[in-house]
């Protein structure tokens, strides 16, 4: 899940925090994307469009989208349902060839794709191709889960029984994503869904439609039926709350912020619709006073200001011991202000642009609200204006120092180049901070103590939980999700988003030509 982490500890030592030094590429014609629906790249209903512009340099319009409507949403939606009854008899392991071919596609179109991502929604290079890598993996794991989706065969109580469960599709899958990781997260929802055997109808970010439509275009060429994978483009209120009323979907899988979470659900309770939630986070970093010093602001940097601080898993929170308290903030500061923010496809570049005017416009309120709760700026603070900035939403990245837990930046999810640190005297009051939040998504402790690292491993109430290392550096293969209002139980990524895709039928085949009743005609021993 991470770029190159080297490269990032080697630029950030040389760099100076500086001015961007132009576009590094020409800027391409606007493209007029469209939905796929049934094999088909078509027209969109569509009441009106968006513009996708570059967040680095508003003057780029990468293309120009459809706000699609219920009646796009329909013709998804029915293209899915006519094409479920096909896919759902494929042989699991021949979908799953389908999936290792569009690995292969991916893998040949990487460059291409993490560069279109990058001008679309402003993450530096190295992490785009991270995000393409991401979704390389996990379709190379789905393929391999073709020819697994293990059920258990279990003995019978009765002689002659036999007993045994399997995974069974569930149907049409709406698939609707937020724009942070636009192929990473698409992948991880809807390459389960198709090895599964269920169609899927996916309404990506307005923020990033181009790389879903890479995205989609990938598996079509793999050689997805037709109707098995569709994409209707637009808002949310627009395309995607119709997509999660629609009663011919029976999954909704979402992921982006608690706010929209919470709507989905509601919307889904009334007709019991399966529905996954992966939302929002305020992940923290325990500094332990036994830490490796510098290990540990290694990691607050890439933690706090790795996607300009918009991962669901960004570590806004940092609590450190006092014993090591100033230290660590005189060189987490000074490693900061090092931090080269420009435009994302410049290789030099270390912190991109925010992704949107609104974006930035909440770091930018979430900076006032901390100095008013008297915490202190201690580097960063300012939007970035001048030069060649005066065209992006820059914002510098920000640390603040002296904050309490019951401040709304250390509470609140900001989604931006904002860090709070915050003291702690022991491990327990470090442990009970990071558990003081309305989220659980990911945590992580350093130090050079087994037993502490174990204690908070196991007191942490997060989904997921780094030892020595950021709140972020997942890989495919395990289990991804939160606890509490960061998801409603469910896991994706790993064999666990299998779960969230299938439904286990249990079997039992009666082969003694007469009424056998369990729990009643005990076999005698
Ligand atoms: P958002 O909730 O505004 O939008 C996410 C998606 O929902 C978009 O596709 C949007 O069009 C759609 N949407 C909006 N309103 C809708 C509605 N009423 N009905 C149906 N769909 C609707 O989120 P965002 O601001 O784009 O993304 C940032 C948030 O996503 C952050 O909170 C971040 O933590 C979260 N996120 C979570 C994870 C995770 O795995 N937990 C991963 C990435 C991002």
């Amino acid at each position: 899940m991470c770029p190159d982490q080297d490269s990032w500890h080697t630029l950030h030592a040389h760099l100076e925090y500086g001015t961007l030094g132009g576009m590094s590429m020409t800027q391409a014609a606007p493209t007029s994307y469209r939905n796929f629906i049934n094999g088909q790249w078509v027209d969109a209903a569509a009441s009106g469009t968006l513009e996708n512009r570059n967040p680095a340099n508003q003057d780029d319009v990468v293309g120009v989208l459809p706000r699609s409507t219920p009646e796009d949403v329909d013709a998804a939606v029915a293209a899915a349902r006519a094409a479920f009854g096909r896919w759902r008899l494929v042989p699991a392991p021949r979908r799953a060839e389908l999936l290792y071919r569009a690995a292969e596609i991916l893998s040949e179109r990487k460059e291409d794709y993490a560069r279109t991502m990058t001008r679309e929604m402003g993450k530096i290079l190295d992490e785009t191709r991270g995000d393409v890598q991401e979704a390389i993996d996990m379709s190379y794991l789905m393929a391999g889960e073709g020819r697994r989706q293990y059920g258990q065969t279990v003995p019978s109580e009765l002689r002659e029984k036999f007993a045994m469960s399997i995974r069974q599709p569930i149907g049409v899958c709406g698939m609707i994503t937020a724009w942070n990781f636009p192929i990473a997260v698409p992948s991880w929802k809807i390459l389960p869904a198709l090895v599964c055997g269920n169609t899927v109808v996916f309404k990506p970010a307005e923020e990033a439609p181009h790389s879903a439509v890479n995205f989609v275009q990938a598996l079509h060429d793999a050689g997805l039926p037709p109707g098995v994978l569709n994409l209707v483009l637009g808002d949310g209120p627009g395309t995607g709350a119709p997509l999660v009323s629609h009663p011919d979907v029976n999954v909704i899988s979402f992921t982006g912020s608690t706010e929209t979470g919470r709507l989905v659900n509601q919307a889904c309770a009334s007709s019991f619709k399966k529905v996954h939630l992966e939302m929002g986070g305020k992940n923290v970093i325990l500094v332990m006073d036994d830490a490796d010093l510098e290990l540990a602001v290694d990691g607050a940097l890439w933690g706090g200001f790795g996607t300009s601080g918009q991962r669901c898993t960004a570590a806004s929170r940092v609590v450190v011991h006092q014993k090591l308290h100033d230290a660590f903030v005189d060189a987490f500061v000074a490693r900061t202000r090092q931090l080269r923010v420009g435009d994302g496809l410049e290789a030099s570049t270390q912190m991109g642009p925010s992704v949107s005017e609104a974006q930035l416009s909440r770091v930018v309120d979430y900076v006032k609200i901390g100095q008013a709760e008297g915490a202190t700026l201690a580097v960063g603070g300012n939007r970035l204006t001048s030069g060649a900035f005066a065209r992006g939403f820059f914002h510098e990245p920000t640390i603040f120092t002296k904050v309490t837990p019951s401040m709304r930046i250390a509470r609140e999810e900001i989604f931006g180049p904002v860090v709070s640190v915050l003291s702690c005297g022991s491990l327990d009051e470090a442990i009970a901070t990071a558990n003081d939040v309305a989220y659980g998504l990911s945590a992580s402790i350093y130090t050079r103590d087994i037993n502490k690292a174990f204690t908070a491993m196991r007191d942490v109430y997060t989904g997921l939980f780094y030892v020595n290392a950021p709140t972020i550096g997942a890989e495919v293969h395990l289990p991804f999700g939160g606890t509490k209002a960061t998801g409603n139980g469910h896991r994706e990524a790993g064999i666990a988003a299998l779960d969230v895709f299938s439904e286990w039928k249990s079997i039992y085949v009666d082969f003694s030509g007469r009424l056998q009743r369990a729990q009643i005609d005990t076999v005698q021993i």
